[in-house]
């Protein structure tokens, strides 16, 4: 069954100059109980896309079209109220720097039990119950709840955001770079306990992340974004294993640890201008293939004939001898 569809989306930023297309026609859907990963370089358009389905986007950025499909509604068109009702009953997220996002002068517990109150008619001590099992869901210390964030670690920290965006047992977790700037072991910790708790409670996951090694091990399927562009989806099988689109191919070999022993290579080249509607492809002037075509227009995504695989690359029928070029430059 399809928990969240998101269609062709756009969405763009005011500025004191031209505005910012941040997000160009992005289309993908999550099934219930999957993992869906959301990857792709700084500034691709993963927050902004994860801010336009909670309706979170900042004062000057607009959903200019599309359809985020939910539950049988479309969140696009529901109210203010409406939309509250559903972000943390329904729908979780862990907003990137969440664990830099707590009040520094309210207890973790009380935060927490605030967001509880707000959704739930319970008593304090109901809520106070509730938070103590969150924290040992978590891997907190329940007698923990009356202390600051202050007094805890940046991982213990973000298991408190974790432990927030919980509370209510929502269908769906959005997770935005959740284990950024946190030790090996810690982003470990956090992610295996994220995927514990979210088999538990059988709710979905969009997990957004630069890191594709991050997706690879968790995620079922993936999109792949690029200058607000969806480059390639699907299964984290096909999209990760025999990648079909030269930015994925890129990706891919700026963390090699998917293919270990290799040095990580990064992209050259910087992330495209988003002032304006993408007259070319958007990795045409990053692309080591790119031809007279891929300047001309982006192109369109294609179904490839294996099941669950798309990818938007003028040259994507030729996908296995550019692989091969790539993986072997010399030749
Ligand atoms: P990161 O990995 O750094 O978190 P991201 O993939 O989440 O990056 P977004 O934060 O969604 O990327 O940003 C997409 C584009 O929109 C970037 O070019 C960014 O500079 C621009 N942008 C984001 N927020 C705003 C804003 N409030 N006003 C104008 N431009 C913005
Ligand atoms: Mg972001």
């Amino acid at each position: 069954m399809t928990l969240l569809e998101v269609d062709n989306l756009k969405v763009t930023y005011e500025t004191d100059d031209e505005p910012v297309h941040a997000v160009n026609d992005v289309s993908f859907t999550i099934d219930e109980g999957v993992n869906y990963g959301l990857a792709g370089e700084s500034g691709s358009g993963k927050s902004t896309v994860a801010e336009a389905l909670l309706g979170l986007l900042p004062g000057n950025g607009t959903v200019e079209r599309g359809t985020i499909g939910f539950d049988g509604k479309d969140l696009t068109a529901l109210s203010e109220a409406e939309r509250r009702d559903i972000l943390w009953e329904d729908i979780a997220y862990i907003p990137q720097s969440a664990m830099d996002s707590l009040d520094p002068v309210m207890s973790t517990g009380d935060q927490i039990a605030q967001a509880i109150h707000t959704h739930r008619n319970v008593t304090d001590s109901k809520a106070r119950d509730r938070v103590r099992e969150l924290f040992e869901i978590v891997g907190l210390d329940p007698d923990r709840i009356d202390d600051y964030p202050h007094e805890f670690s940046g991982g213990m920290r973000q298991r408190v955001t974790i432990a927030m965006a919980l509370a209510l047992e929502p269908d769906l977790i959005i997770a935005d770079e959740p284990t950024t700037g946190l030790d090996v072991i810690v982003q470990d910790k956090i992610i295996d306990k994220i995927l514990e708790i979210q088999e538990r409670m059988d709710s979905s996951l969009l997990l957004i992340t630069h890191e594709i090694g991050v997706i690879a091990e968790t995620c079922d399927e993936l999109s792949i974004l690029y200058g607000g562009k969806v480059m390639e989806q699907g299964s984290v099988d096909n999209v990760l294993v025999n990648p079909t689109n030269p930015y994925t191919m890129g990706l891919k070999n700026s963390f090699p640890e998917i293919d270990e022993g290799e040095d990580p290579v990064a992209i050259p080249g910087s992330p495209p201008n988003l002032n304006g509607e993408p007259t070319a492809c958007v990795f045409e002037d990053r692309c080591p293939f790119a031809t007279e075509e891929c300047g001309a227009s982006h192109p369109d995504p294609v179904d490839l004939p294996n099941r669950n695989h798309r990818s938007a690359c003028h040259r994507v029928k030729e996908a296995a001898q550019l692989r091969q070029a790539a993986d072997d430059p010399e030749t």
